[in-house]
């Protein structure tokens, strides 16, 4: 990943993604946001801690940096639903009670309209198809990896749309990373084929845990770049549930050009 600033803001880009020019990309830092502690920085999500005139100056101040209409986004619930985003659909909620709840991905292939997945700690995962131009974004924390809701998201990619896994790439975004992924309670939470994982000291490594599952769905290994950087102890450049458990959410946002 690399740095860039737009309108005030600092987000990175995979590098994977650079040689499509009809898409743009980023996973957005605090930085440049409006909003006061305990969410300082970039908050993209309505929560409790913020108010909903920040969140929405902050969604707008993002969606100008790439150049996009609008963002699309859901309520996130950990679960493994995926929303297919076409033309005439108003998932662009600028208040809490209009956001939509219940999908953890989005697919699309929409001009314009960008497509927002929002983190704190999280894993927030970019697939892009450049034959069919279908972009998908997914949320998967530990429960998402448990569901495989990557597996689930490329094969809705396929039947919706005509993708081939082989075409797809993917980008990982920053999250908790195996430094600070610790289960205490990992017999009970996660299941035995994950445990291969451990790295020491009951942390897990689930960057490894979402290539495997990629390429299971048959994306390439070379198709696939982890953004390598955990949430939890990169300073304050991104939020992190774990780090301090009343926060906002950063973005990983993406879209295709009008
Ligand atoms: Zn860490």
């Amino acid at each position: 990943m690399r740095p860039f600033q737009n309108n005030g803001l600092v987000y990175y880009g995979f590098d994977l993604f650079a040689p499509f020019e009809e898409l743009v990309h980023g996973v957005f830092t605090r930085h440049g946001g409006v909003s006061p502690p305990p969410c300082e920085g970039l908050n993209l999500a309505f929560l409790d801690a913020d108010r909903e005139d920040n969140v929405r100056t902050n969604l707008d101040l993002a969606a100008e940096a790439l150049d996009l209409d609008g963002l699309c986004f859901a309520g996130q619930v950990h679960g493994d639903r995926v929303l297919v985003v076409g033309n005439g659909d108003g998932c662009r909620p600028r208040s809490r009670a209009e956001v939509r709840r219940g999908y953890d991905a989005l697919i699309t292939r929409r001009p314009g309209m960008g497509l927002l997945v929002k983190l704190a700690d999280c894993q927030g995962v970019l697939l892009y198809d450049p034959r069919t131009r279908t972009l998908g974004l997914v949320h998967s924390g530990w429960r998402g990896s448990v569901k495989n809701i990557l597996g689930l998201t490329v094969s809705r990619m396929v039947e919706a749309f005509g993708v081939r896994p082989e075409d797809l790439r993917a980008g990982i975004s920053p999250s908790l990373g195996p430094c600070c992924a610790e289960f205490v309670h990992y017999q009970n939470e996660l299941p035995r084929d994950f445990w291969d994982y451990e790295v020491g000291d009951r942390r897990f490594d689930f960057w490894a845990i979402s290539r495997d599952q990629l390429r299971a769905a048959g994306l390439k290994t070379e198709h696939i770049e982890t953004a390598g950087l955990c949430t939890k102890c990169n300073g304050l450049t991104f939020y992190s549930y774990r780090r301090d458990p009343v926060t906002g959410r950063f973005g990983l946002i993406a879209g295709l050009r009008r």
